[in-house]
């Protein structure tokens, strides 16, 4: 049972080695910060299940923060092009694209509060004050290869010249910015086609910070997530 325990704290601390193989390609203060917070956390005793089972919930939601604003940007960007046409038939579905605005409106405010909920019951310690110190920063989620490049494996903007991660689409939605969804409006009509179910696996990867041993893919999500390493 206390190997077992072991095995959990090694997963959640695995970000300290990716701070030394990182150290080429980040800057002096982060790298600085991110040793700090290691060497904090291997002394710091707190429940290895309990802080999988908090990045997971934080995961999960800044993921549907992000396909709430995107879907927000394609409604809009729809309401734009059916604007510009003159065709009447076409301009009689904007009320339903209104409505639906303001449904994710909604939904968007919801996801915030369930999301400053899931941060303020995270146990005080380094991975706490690591992790908000980390998403004060502007475009934390472009410091990370990882990110990226798993941006880029999901079929995301990221593969391509157009730059929308890098250029996040409202600055009221600021916990919506991030790498693409399912949702993104640019995605989508590179796509040509709505997402399936299978194909929405296909853009999200499975993960689960909660069973253990991690998979090789739920590590680098907590790594990228949590630790802001690669
Ligand atoms: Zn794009
Ligand atoms: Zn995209
Ligand atoms: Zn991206």
């Amino acid at each position: 049972m206390a190997s077992e325990a072991k095995k959990k704290k090694i997963a959640v601390i695995g970000g300290l080695t990716g701070c030394i193989e990182g150290a080429t390609r980040v800057s002096a203060n982060w790298m600085r910060w991110q040793v700090v917070r290691g060497k904090r956390l291997l002394l710091w005793e707190t429940n290895p299940d309990i802080l999988s089972r908090w990045a997971q919930s934080v995961i999960e939601t800044e993921i549907l923060l992000r396909e709430v604003t995107q879907q927000e940007s394609f409604v809009k960007e729809c309401i734009q092009i059916v604007n510009a046409n003159s065709d009447p038939v076409a301009k009689a579905i904007v009320p339903d694209m209104v409505e639906e605005l303001i449904t994710l409106d909604h939904e968007y405010d919801r996801l915030e509060r369930t999301y400053e909920t899931i941060v303020a019951g995270c146990p005080a310690g380094p991975i706490k004050s690591g992790y908000l110190w980390i998403r004060q920063q502007s475009y934390w989620y472009l410091r990370s290869d990882w990110l990226r490049q798993d941006c880029i494996n999901r079929g995301g903007c990221c593969g391509r010249s157009c730059g929308c991660c890098e250029t996040p689409p409202d600055p009221r939605r600021r916990k919506g910015w991030g790498h693409c969804t399912a949702q993104c409006a640019c995605c989508k009509s590179v796509r040509g086609f709505r997402a399936t179910e299978r194909g929405k696996r296909l853009l999200q990867p499975k993960y689960d910070l909660t069973v253990f041993p991690w998979s090789h893919y739920s590590r680098q999500m907590f790594r990228a997530y949590v630790w802001s390493l690669d």
